[in-house]
Parts: structure tokens; C-alpha cells; sequence
């Protein structure tokens, strides 16, 4: 076992993918219990080597995700389209996710809180570190869009002897940390999570701005909007907008990791609150309310908060139809200029909006993903890929069939 020091962290945060995975299991995430001494929970836990939510689910909820949007979006009491009334500067929206965090210690609710700030002399490199003053988690606010070994900060709190904690993390800490729960001795545990999605090592990170900016450095925020463009914010405050499919994948097809190309949880569904933005109108940030603890979550922070309705339009039926068909495509070109334009002008004009984009996108992760298992791992399939996947596609499967001639389910 490595010996975790915050310089080890530090030097993981910066490293390239190839360097981070050296000697570990092919799909890896990086999400930091390997870092730790509850290492040997490893194969139990990992939601690469075994996935557990259907278990995980049963024991949170004492059921599985119903039939319609549950099975996309996880199991969930609550859903609301919400934001904090006076945003806090410096986060990466209205900032809910670190005064949640905040309150918790404010109010001794906690004694830590788990959550990633940027490594020295970066903008963006994460560094988790176990945050025990609000204004330490304040000041993590932000995205630092790149893998980060969050559950590594395991073994300071056992060292601190912390027993109530707060953890703020992606759906492949909190499956780890969930399976992990019962030998962590804690008396409380507050799960808040992000949604995530194809995310990157830092280098990869620094290489994926070069590519789409036409000023890299900087790059002082950004994020993939619901309007099908990735807005970057510049140091002068200019926000610059790069359509989705503008992006040239042709030079960064090996930037995503197998970690989350076998990823199944965009949502973050064993989470106690999950909090992203991709489902609610354009401005809003979209919250579940998961659990009981959930609730608790939600009324310390409810008093701050304003809301709106949502609202959905299109259809994703079609267009993801055909990304099965590109899925199959082998040396595919790049689509011309102009026929690019065409497209990002109809995406805006009447490509699924709302909560309907964020049904669009999980599934075309989910169907993205599967391939990718299929293609690569096949002999992973029945460990890796968690039980609501292929109901959640069953739209899918005459298509699927006939363009690989293959069941979609197992
Ligand atoms: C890599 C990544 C991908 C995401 N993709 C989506 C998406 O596709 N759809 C969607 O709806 N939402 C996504 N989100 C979540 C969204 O961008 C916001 O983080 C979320 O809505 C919270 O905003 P906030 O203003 O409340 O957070 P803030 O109050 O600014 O707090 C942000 C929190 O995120 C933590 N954090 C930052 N970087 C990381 C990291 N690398 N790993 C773990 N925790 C981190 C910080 O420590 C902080 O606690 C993603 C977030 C990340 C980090």
C-alpha cells in the first residue's frame, strides 16, 4: 500500500492516466479507497469488480427503482429545480452543494466533511481533503472537472477520530463508500453527490481545453449547458460557447478513462442528496431528495432556497436511435461544416429540453457504455452493468438488435 501523505495526493491529482493506473485492475476510477488502509474492502466494494446497487438500493430504500424516470434517475422522494436566492461567488452554480456542507458543521451536525479543492498552483487539479471549519468547505466551491481519489481522506478521519461526516463526491465514491459503510465505524454518515460524467484525468483535462478554447489558460469556469454547448468563462469575464458538436472527438477519443466509459450511475443514485443542474431550466440547479437522511439535507437548507417548475420538450427517442447506428460505425468522418451548424441550430430549436434533456443524455451514456463493455470487458458484463440498465433501454432493443445483431439485455 502506498502511504498517503497530502503531497501523494497532490502528485496522484496531477499524474496522467497511464501513470495513475499502473498495476491496478483495467477499470479503474481512481476514487481513492485503494489509496487507503481499507484497501482489502477493495473487491467488495469497487463498483468495477462488483456492482451492488441493486443491494445497496434495497438497504436504502427497502426497494429497487420503480418502472419510468426512477430508473434513469434513481430512486428518489424529491426532485425540485431549485437555487440558492443570493449565489455564492466562486461556485460552480448557485454554490448549494458547499453551504450544505458548511451548515452541517456550522450547526455540529459533523465534525468533517469530505470534499476537493484545487491542488496548489492549479486552477482545476482536485484535492480532497477533509474540510472541519464551514469556511474550509466555502472554500472548495467550484468544479475541478477532473478524477479525484476523494475516499483516500478515509483513513484521516478513523486518525481524527471523526464519527459523524459529511461526504461530497461522484457515484463512483459513494458506490465504494456505501458498500463500504458498515466497517467505516461512523455514527453518522451524509452522502451529497454530483452528477458526473466522462470525467478526466488532469493532463487530459489541460488537452481537452486546448483543443476547445481558443484561450485555454484562461479558462477560469466552464460547463456542458443544457442548450448543447460547453460555455467557458474567461479571466476578463467573456463567456465563450462551443457547440457539442463542434467538439473533435477525432482528437480526443482516448480522453475518457474505461472507468467512466463503464460507468452506469450518471446521477449518482446512492446518494442522500444528488445535486446537478442538467435536468431543470437553463439557470436552475436540479436536487434529489433521496433519502431520509435526504430530507434531513433538505430542510437545513430549504430556508435559502428559491424554486421553479420544470418543463421538457422534444423527444429522445429518435435521436438516440441513431446514435446506436453511429455506435457501429467504424472510421467514421468528421460531419462537415455547414451540416454542423445545421445541427446545433435544430438541437437548440427542438432537441429534447428540460427533463427530457437529462433523459437523453443518461440514456445515451447508458447506451454508449454498454457497447463499450460489450467491445472491450464482455467478459465483465454481468458484474459491471447494475440490473436497471436494460429496462431503462428497452425503448432500444429492436434497434439495437438489428444494427448489432444482439439482445440488448443479457
Ligand atoms: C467532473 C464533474 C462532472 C459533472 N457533470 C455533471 C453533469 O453532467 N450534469 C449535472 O447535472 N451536473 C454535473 N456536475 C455537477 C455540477 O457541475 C455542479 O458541481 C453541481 O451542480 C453543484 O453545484 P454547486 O454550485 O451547488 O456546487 P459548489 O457549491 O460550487 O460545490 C461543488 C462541490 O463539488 C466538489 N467537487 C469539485 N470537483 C470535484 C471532483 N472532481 N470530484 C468530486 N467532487 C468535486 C467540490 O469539492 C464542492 O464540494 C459535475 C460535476 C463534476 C465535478
Amino acid at each position: 500500500m502506498i502511504e498517503v501523505t497530502a503531497s501523494t495526493v497532490q502528485d496522484i491529482a496531477l499524474m496522467s492516466q497511464s501513470e495513475r493506473l499502473k498495476g491496478r485492475p483495467k477499470i479503474c476510477s481512481d476514487c481513492g479507497l485503494c489509496l487507503s488502509s481499507y484497501r482489502p474492502l477493495m473487491p467488495e466494494t469497487c463498483a468495477f469488480v462488483k456492482n451492488q446497487t441493486r443491494e445497496i438500493e434495497q438497504r436504502l430504500h427497502g426497494r429497487n427503482r420503480k418502472s419510468g424516470d426512477e430508473l434513469l434517475f434513481g430512486v428518489y422522494r424529491g426532485m425540485y429545480a431549485t437555487r440558492l436566492r443570493q449565489p455564492r461567488p466562486g461556485a460552480q452554480w448557485s454554490g448549494m452543494i458547499t453551504t450544505l456542507g458548511a451548515r452541517l458543521l456550522e450547526l455540529g451536525l459533523v465534525e468533517g466533511v469530505i470534499t476537493t479543492r484545487a491542488a496548489p498552483g492549479t486552477r482545476y487539479a482536485p484535492l480532497p481533503f477533509l474540510a472541519c471549519t464551514p469556511e474550509e468547505v466555502l472554500a472548495s466551491a467550484g468544479n475541478k472537472p477532473c478524477i479525484s481519489p476523494n475516499l483516500s481522506v478515509m483513513d484521516e478521519v478513523r486518525e481524527r477520530g471523526i464519527k459523524r461526516l459529511a461526504f461530497i463526491g461522484a457515484s463512483c465514491h459513494v458506490h465504494a463508500l456505501r458498500a463500504a459503510e458498515a466497517e467505516l465505524s461512523l455514527e453518522k454518515l451524509y452522502v451529497i453527490g454530483i452528477p458526473c460524467t466522462d470525467n478526466v484525468a488532469y493532463p487530459d483535462l489541460l488537452r481537452f481545453l486546448r483543443v476547445v478554447s481558443a484561450s485555454p489558460d484562461t479558462v477560469v469556469h466552464h460547463e456542458f449547458m443544457t442548450d448543447y454547448r460547453i460555455w467557458l468563462r474567461h479571466e476578463d469575464g467573456h463567456v465563450e460557447k462551443v457547440n457539442y458538436v463542434d467538439l473533435p472527438m477525432g482528437e480526443l477519443d482516448d480522453v475518457f478513462p474505461d472507468s467512466c466509459l463503464a460507468c452506469f450511475d450518471y446521477v449518482n443514485s446512492l446518494t442522500d442528496v444528488t445535486i446537478g443542474y442538467m435536468g431543470a431550466p437553463m439557470g436552475w440547479q436540479w436536487l434529489f431528495v433521496r433519502t431520509e437522511i435526504g430530507e434531513e439535507l433538505f430542510r437545513l437548507i430549504e430556508p435559502d432556497l428559491e424554486f421553479t417548475d420544470f418543463f421538457e420538450r422534444g423527444s429522445r427517442q429518435k435521436s438516440n436511435e441513431d446514435l446506436i447506428r453511429i455506435l457501429a460505425m467504424t472510421n467514421r468522418k468528421r460531419t462537415p461544416l455547414p451540416i454542423r451548424k445545421l445541427i446545433a441550430f435544430m438541437q437548440r430549436r427542438s432537441g429534447p429540453a428540460g427533463l427530457e434533456f437529462a433523459r437523453s443524455v443518461i440514456e445515451m451514456k447508458l447506451l454508449r457504455n454498454l457497447r463499450h463493455i460489450r467491445t472491450k470487458f464482455p467478459r465483465h458484463e454481468a458484474r459491471v452493468i447494475p440490473y436497471f440498465v436494460y429496462s431503462a433501454l428497452e425503448a432500444y432493443a429492436p434497434v439495437y438488435e438489428k444494427t448489432f445483431d444482439q439482445p440488448l439485455s443479457q
